[in-house]
């Protein structure tokens, strides 16, 4: 399940270190090493699902776990009241650098739409 080549299997195994603010079962939440807002963290399904496009139906409450996840972590954060952005970059051409799904939260300053 875990691909011994990818950057997040290695960090949801503890292989490399990161800054972890949240943690289920299924779920593993970091703070962003580059952080684009003065919050940036990533919620990062334990299983290794390379993007988006490769999820299933069977990861269908993993993934509403997952934006609840980022819901809390965005409430924890004081981000509700003022508003949040939640990402997805799915595949190269959309922005995805690392290849295991995740989901960003970013909040403390304005966004702008539509997104670069
Ligand atoms: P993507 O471009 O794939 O949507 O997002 C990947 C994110 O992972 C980027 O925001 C990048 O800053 C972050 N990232 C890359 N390498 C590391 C790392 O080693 N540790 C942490 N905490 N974040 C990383
Ligand atoms: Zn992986």
């Amino acid at each position: 399940m875990a691909d011994a080549d990818c950057l997040f299997c290695r960090i949801t195994s503890r292989q490399v270190p990161a800054e972890i603010v949240a943690e289920t079962g299924e779920l593993l939440a970091i703070k962003d090493i580059n952080p684009q807002a003065p919050t940036h963290l990533l919620v990062i399904p334990k299983e290794h699902i390379p993007t988006l496009a490769d999820a299933t139906d069977g990861h269908t409450a993993l993934l509403g776990n997952a934006l609840q996840l980022a819901n809390r972590l965005a409430r924890q954060h004081q981000l509700s009241q003022g508003g949040y952005r939640v990402v997805v970059n799915t595949g190269a051409e959309a922005g995805q650098s690392v290849f295991h799904l995740h989901v960003h939260l970013l909040g403390g300053r304005p966004f702008r739409w539509p997104p670069g």
